[in-house]
């Protein structure tokens, strides 16, 4: 008999749940809700933070419910658990999101404790990262492959290590912070107060602040048609976890634009010498790549890649194999139902 899993993956913009064949990987069914809400639904104002808090664990438990209602299983099914991979760091122990500010909740959020009494399931808690990593052993691009390390790129860049096929967390869990390797000294302030870090560089939040700050200058792109399509062009001073989608960056680098082209080469030269320091220091058998930017836009891919191999030493550099993640945008929801498998 099969065995199912629950997988969530709980990111700044959305909630993705799904359920997953524990034996296979197979992906029976997701859906998906936005992690805050949009203003307007919750516009009486009324002890909104406590509507707020509970509004999580709620829309996370809804968008289980519509995946285990499409999934097609029978009524009595037994899942083995649900696993959530949350973007913050979490207490594994606790169930506890210890401090999530992207999550629109407080610190110490019991989410596990909350979703434990509506399931009555087990809940395992771990960080996204960890999630997309073990997805990525399991049954994506890190099968069969000892060694890797993945790299995600997104409001930051974080990355998960794989060692004789274990996943790595280090002493106190936070193995793999490469978004806060220092590229520049007295470089650019980062999100953690450091300076000169990668992620300040080359993650999305990088690269939408440094083109909404062009186009505020007056700089000619198509992106301004492109933005003006999807409603209004946000502020570049805005929130820290602002991001243009992918597809319009892909569409603004196929039309050739001049200036997402640079942006776009400048972060991933960059990103390319961060991740040759990741090849000379660990050399791993594989480097991974993944987050929407990365899947949707080649140019980025194949700049960084480029770049990573020029850098690097000879020996690791001739030997690693750069690939992008296997699962896309599912790894993080796979890994996830297997924190119970
Ligand atoms: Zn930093």
């Amino acid at each position: 008999m099969e065995r199912y899993g629950i997988g969530v993956d709980l990111g700044g913009t959305k909630i993705l749940a799904g359920i997953v064949e524990l034996g296979t990987g197979k992906i029976v069914s997701s859906a998906k809700k936005k992690t805050v809400p949009t203003p307007k639904e919750g516009k009486d104002g009324k002890d909104r933070d406590h509507d707020k808090e509970n509004d999580l664990a709620r829309r996370i438990g809804d968008a289980i419910d519509e995946a285990i209602s499409s999934s097609g299983l029978p009524l009595n099914t037994r899942f083995a658990g649900i696993g959530v991979g949350a973007a913050g760091q979490v207490d594994r122990n606790e169930k506890v999101l210890v401090f999530a500010p992207n999550l629109g909740v407080k610190p110490n959020y019991a989410l596990g404790a909350l979703l434990q009494d509506r399931f009555k399931l087990p809940v395992a808690l771990g960080n996204d990262v960890e999630a997309a990593t073990l997805g990525e052993l399991k049954f994506g691009a890190g099968v069969g492959c000892a060694d890797f390390v993945c790299v995600f790129i997104g409001t930051g860049i974080g990355s998960g290590i794989v060692q004789n096929g274990q996943l790595r967390k280090g002493a106190t869990g936070t193995a793999g912070e490469i978004g806060h390797m220092v590229i520049s000294a007295e470089g650019r302030l980062c999100g953690c107060g450091g300076r000169g870090h990668l992620e300040a560089y080359s993650s999305r939040t990088a690269i939408t602040r440094t083109l909404l700050g062009e186009l505020k200058r007056g700089r000619n792109s198509i992106l301004t048609e492109l933005l003006a399509g999807e409603g209004t062009i946000p502020d570049p001073n805005a929130a820290s976890s602002i991001a243009i989608r992918s597809k319009i960056i892909a569409k603004a680098i196929e039309a050739n634009d001049e200036l997402v082209k640079h942006v776009v080469r400048e972060a991933a030269e960059i990103l390319g010498l961060g991740l040759a320091s990741v090849i000379n220091f660990y050399n791993p058998e594989r480097l991974i790549l993944g987050g929407g930017l990365m899947e949707a836009v080649d140019y980025l891919f194949d700049i960084t890649t480029r770049e990573a191999k020029f850098e690097a030493l000879r020996l690791p550099a001739t030997n690693v194999e750069i690939t992008r993640t296997g699962l896309g945008d599912f790894s993080g929801l796979t890994g996830a139902a297997m924190f119970n498998a």
